[in-house]
């Protein structure tokens, strides 16, 4: 089939753009050689913020970052959540140094500046704390605090994100192909034609024809440009986080690490989460791992602001890779966020652009930036853009959890945390229980997942691998590792994608094993007993009598 643009990449931009050609009327195929968000964009902080660091060398990026915040707030207001954050105090010696107390002020001034931006976000402005109130909020931090001062943010699944700007695609008459690789850009007289992909599930390969192709698959991108002859140069910066098992602060506390470099404990749904490290990579992006080094890094620099934390139970430890614009010479933390298209023209590509740089948050207005563009190469008169205006899936009404546990024999939790993923769509959800009461059942104690969601993501949501019920519904993410839900899972999913014995195994070992990666730098004695308890509990562990 012939389409006016191909978009590859299932990352926030690919499927961002998807969403916005889809809603101007063009007709689009969106490929993704994974799954949505498993780049990037779901590897990320998943932070809806203005990028507050960025503020002195790129106020644009902090500026566009919190109008989107602001619009996604609006698109999707069940998936995003506040996190607060506190910036403390500390000083040098015992009792604060005159060099404490300016470093003190010149952290106010400059969180009152970004207070500027907060109503584009609806964002709360900052205010100081005593030493006695910081200590009342967060009683874990370490002692000899002088105060802090607080910051407004917002957090999002970004997996979700990711899957309903897709979905929302396909509704508006995209079609969409995960698993599906491009293998090469294919040109012809100075212009792209196409591109070759192959369904890495079913093998198939073949040939999807365009006059644009809007390349969008982040790290991926360097190594796609080389294989057909344009260009993308990027400076991809790695970044890990640990995921502690429960939420060990109510409040982001941002520091810094032993080198100086800033980071962060935050609650991130029903999780803390540790970030993040920020180093060039120059591997494959299909090998990114988290190591060890990186790992006690973080956890030494997190403890020096929450000692409690070294009690914690890291459950995983995860890796993203940064799409950051090429530059020479400045460290990694310091190279411009912003983002660039660049056009394939010079390069006998006419009709290709790729995305570098940006940021998560403002995903939809670098969407929105590739679509005008793609409309001007198509030569098609501009059309308004709509991805500000029209609610993303399940973002119409964010329905009461309270109401629908008095409704559906549900626990209020349960509801809240399905309204949280799906949003109205949680209605839909609860229906499922009234042919099938069993569907009630909840299959992860952590991230409480119905048993009607699994089905409900299988059926609505392209689903092709058990994995991907991961990204959609978290299954296998929580803090037990998957010995509640996997299995179950994997027969639900197996049931509603006609999966025989043989595949349901395979894919809940490829599920465990996507744990296991995440794990490995982890892992000491006691996180190995729990690895072996998680493969005898999901019935993998080959056992000898
Ligand atoms: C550690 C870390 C923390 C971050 N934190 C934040 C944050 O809190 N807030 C924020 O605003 N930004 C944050 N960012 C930046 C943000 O995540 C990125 O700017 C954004 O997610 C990039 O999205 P993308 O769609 O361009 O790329 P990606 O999300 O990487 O998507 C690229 C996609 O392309 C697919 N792909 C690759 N090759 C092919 C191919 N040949 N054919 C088809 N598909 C292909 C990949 O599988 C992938 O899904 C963070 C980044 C990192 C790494």
């Amino acid at each position: 089939m012939a389409y006016d643009v191909i978009i590859l990449g299932g990352g926030a931009n690919g499927a961002g753009a998807a969403r916005d050609c889809a809603l101007r009327g063009l007709r689009v195929l969106l490929l993704e050689k994974a799954d949505f968000g498993v780049g990037a964009s779901g590897n990320s902080s998943g932070m809806i913020h203005g990028g507050i660091r960025y503020m002195l060398s790129d106020r644009k990026v902090t500026e566009l970052a919190c109008r989107d915040s602001g619009y996604i707030q609006k698109i999707a207001p069940h998936l995003l959540f506040r996190i607060p954050f506190l910036i403390p105090f500390a000083s040098r010696k015992e009792g604060a140094t005159l060099r404490d107390r300016a470093e003190w002020y010149g952290t106010e001034v400059y969180v009152g500046t970004y207070d500027l931006y907060q109503p584009l976000k609806r964002g709360k402005p900052s205010t100081r704390l005593s030493a006695e109130e910081l200590y009342a909020l967060e009683p874990g931090l370490r002692p000899g605090l002088h105060g802090a001062v607080t910051l407004d943010e917002w957090g999002i699944d970004a997996f979700r994100l990711c899957a309903l700007n897709a979905l929302d695609a396909r509704a508006h008459g995209a079609d969409v192909r995960t698993w599906t690789e491009a293998r090469e850009i294919l040109r012809e007289g100075g212009r792209v034609r196409g591109v070759r992909f192959r369904d890495a599930l079913t093998g198939e390969e073949g040939e999807a024809l365009a006059p644009a192709v809007f390349n969008a698959t982040g790290a991926w991108s360097p190594a796609l440009g080389r294989r057909s002859g344009v260009p993308v140069p990027m400076r991809p910066g790695k970044g890990v986080h640990l995921t502690l098992d429960r939420r060990w602060s109510n409040y982001g506390i941002i520091g810094a690490a032993v080198d100086g470099r800033q980071i962060f404990v935050m609650p991130h749904e029903n999780e803390s989460i540790i970030g993040t490290t920020d180093d060039d990579y120059y591997g494959d992006p299909d090998d990114l791992e988290a190591t060890n080094d990186e790992v006690e890094y973080l956890l030494e620099g997190a403890a020096s602001l929450v000692p409690g934390v070294r009690r914690a139970r890291i459950t995983r430890a995860w890796c993203g890779l940064r799409t950051t614009i090429h530059a020479y010479g400045p460290n990694e933390d310091a190279l411009s966020r912003e983002h660039q298209l660049l056009d394939g023209a010079p390069h006998g590509a006419a009709g290709l652009l790729s995305l570098v740089g940006g940021k998560l948050a403002s995903y939809r207005a670098q969407a929105e930036e590739a679509t005008d563009r793609i409309l001007a190469l198509l030569g098609r008169p501009p059309v308004p853009c709509r991805t500000h205006l029209e609610p993303l899936p399940g973002g119409d009404e964010v329905p009461d959890p309270a109401a629908l546990a008095a409704e559906w024999p549900v626990a209020a939790p349960v509801a809240a945390r399905l309204v949280y993923r799906h949003g109205s769509r949680a209605r839909e959800i609860l229906r499922l229980l009234e042919d099938d009461p069993r569907l009630g059942l909840v299959l992860c104690r952590d991230e409480a997942i119905l048993a009607a969601e699994v089905v409900h993501c299988a059926r609505h949501e392209l689903v092709r691998r058990l994995q991907d019920l991961r990204r959609r519904c978290r299954v296998g993410l929580g803090a037990c590792a998957g010995v509640d839900c996997a299995r179950i899972s994997a027969q639900l999913a197996g049931r509603e994608l006609g999966w025989d014995a043989g595949r349901i195994r395979a894919e809940l070992a490829d599920l465990l094993d996507q744990g296991w990666r995440e794990r490995r730098a982890i892992a000491d004695g006691a996180q190995l007993a729990q690895e072996e308890l998680v493969r005898g509990a999901t019935g993998l562990l080959e056992v000898p009598w």
